[in-house]
C-alpha cells in the first residue's frame, strides 16, 4: 500500500461524496412536491376536525351533554396539526426559493449566478421548474 493508494482512495471518497450531495439536492425539490400534497391533507384533516368541534359544541348546546374533554383532545390535535402544517410550509417555501442546474440538474438556489455543484453558469431568465402556488394561511 503506497501513497498512491491512499490519494485513489481519497479520489474516490470525495467523488461518492459529491454524487450523494447532488442526489439529495434533487431529493429537496422532489420532496417539496410531496409536501404540498401532505399540507393539503393536513390542511382537509384541520377542517374535519374543526367541522366535529362545531359539531360537538351543537349538541352540547342542544343536549346540555358535556363534551369539553372531547373538545380539548380535538382542540389538541388541530394545535398539532396547525404546527406540522407550519414546518412542512416552511420545506415548501424554501423548495420555492430553489431552481434546477440546466447542467447536472441539481437543485440550487434561485438567485445563483453559477451552479454551486457543477460551476455551470446560469442565466437570469431561468425560471424555476417547481413553481409552487401560495399556502394560505389558516
Ligand atoms: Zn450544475
Amino acid at each position: 500500500m503506497g501513497k498512491f493508494d491512499e490519494i485513489f482512495d481519497d479520489v474516490v471518497v470525495n467523488a461518492k461524496a459529491a454524487a450523494s450531495a447532488v442526489s439529495k439536492k434533487a431529493t429537496d425539490v422532489y420532496d417539496a412536491s410531496k409536501h404540498k400534497i401532505t399540507a393539503a391533507e393536513i390542511r382537509s384533516d384541520i377542517n374535519k376536525k374543526l367541522r366535529d368541534l362545531g359539531a360537538l359544541t351543537y349538541k352540547s348546546k342542544i343536549h346540555g351533554t358535556d363534551y369539553s374533554e372531547k373538545m380539548e383532545n380535538i382542540i389538541t390535535e388541530i394545535t398539532d396539526l396547525k404546527d406540522n402544517l407550519n414546518v412542512i410550509n416552511d420545506h415548501i417555501s424554501a423548495a420555492k426559493n430553489q431552481r434546477r442546474c440546466p447542467h447536472c440538474g441539481a437543485g440550487i438556489p434561485k438567485n445563483s449566478v453559477f451552479c454551486n455543484i457543477c460551476g455551470e453558469k446560469l442565466s437570469d431568465c431561468e425560471k424555476s421548474e417547481d413553481d409552487f402556488e401560495n399556502i394560505d394561511e389558516l
